[in-house]
């Protein structure tokens, strides 16, 4: 099997978790990369799970040595990237991989890996109701959610680079359409 890359950007509280859980459960041979990052874990979050959570010096130490695909400075001080390793790694298992990332590491990825990669924008349906999802996630403080909705407005103006754009505002139609997406990329 030749590894693909199947890339997810959002903004935050569109529905991208929910929907790549989903096509996981559904049984793609899909495996999330998991990125590296300078923050500290949230709540249950582990090493090697959810993220690699380097030192901020580890973390330039790797750029230096291009350890990574790419790697943004996501808000002020907050580093993500996806190491070279990671994808070695899941293809090694004879998966696909799949990514959650921000809009440009999103498009940088697409740009290098060409017709092996698939990139799919989550659309909200309004900036209102991304506010409604994020306040019932209930996951992220008011400061946190203000943040995160004042990134959206920017990161929408992404969607055009993306090869395609799901609205998800019935999730069982935005799963669907995933769904079908995948099927035919995959099979290609
Ligand atoms: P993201 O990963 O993009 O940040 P999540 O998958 O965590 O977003 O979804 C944010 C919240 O919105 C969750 O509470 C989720 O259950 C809810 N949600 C997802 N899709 C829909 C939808 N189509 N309609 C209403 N609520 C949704
Ligand atoms: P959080 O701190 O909420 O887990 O993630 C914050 C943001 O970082 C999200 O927009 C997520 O998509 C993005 N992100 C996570 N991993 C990576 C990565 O490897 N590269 C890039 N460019 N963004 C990432």
């Amino acid at each position: 099997m030749k590894g693909k890359l199947v890339i997810f950007s959002a903004p935050s509280g569109s529905g991208k978790t929910t929907i790549v859980k989903h096509l996981i459960q559904k049984g793609f041979p899909l495996e999330f990369s998991i990125s590296a990052c300078n923050r500290n874990p949230r709540g249950e979050e582990k090493h090697g799970v959810d993220y690699y959570f380097l030192s901020s010096d580890d973390f330039k130490k790797r750029i230096k040595n291009n350890e990574f695909i790419e790697w943004e400075e996501v808000y002020e001080g907050r580093y993500y990237g996806t190491l070279n390793s990671e994808i070695d790694r899941i293809w090694k298992n004879g998966n696909h991989v799949i990514f959650d990332v921000d809009v440009k590491g999103g498009v940088n990825i697409k740009n290098k890996f060409g017709n092996n990669a698939i990139s799919i924008f989550i659309q909200p349906p309004s900036i209102s109701e991304l506010r409604n999802r994020l306040t019932g996630r209930g996951t992220d403080n008011a400061n946190d959610i203000e943040t995160r909705l004042n990134k959206a407005e920017e990161e929408m103006t992404y969607a055009k680079h993306f090869d395609y754009v799901v609205i998800n505002d019935n999730l069982d139609n935005a799963k669907a359409e995933t769904e079908k997406l995948l099927n035919t990329f995959l099979s290609e």
